[in-house]
């Protein structure tokens, strides 16, 4: 598969991706995540998600819980309302 053919982390779909740094952008002057990761990590470790995906993330959970909790795609697949809403992204094709 060419690399520039991208997809949703989360559900597949392959229309209005965007990406999300896994360790909100806003936290990488904070102390606790300085002394945890390296600025070019946290500017660089994100996934490629749909618009819809993208919203759900940043309703579900906070950006430190998604930085301290959720910082790797892992993780987030990891979560049940995660898999939840990704089920049901997959079912609704956009
Ligand atoms: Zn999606
Ligand atoms: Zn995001």
């Amino acid at each position: 598969m060419p690399a520039a053919e991208q997809q949703c982390a989360l559900c597949g779909s392959r229309t209005l991706l965007t990406f999300h740094h896994l360790i909100p952008r806003t936290l990488h002057r904070n102390k606790w995540f300085r002394k945890n990761f390296e600025l070019t990590d946290m500017r660089e470790r994100g996934i490629v998600v749909c618009r819809r995906c993208h919203s759900f993330i940043h309703r579900q959970f906070d950006e430190k819980q998604l930085g301290r909790e959720f910082n790797t795609l892992a993780k987030l697949l990891a979560n049940e309302a995660v898999v939840r809403h990704s089920q049901w992204s997959k079912k609704h094709r956009h």
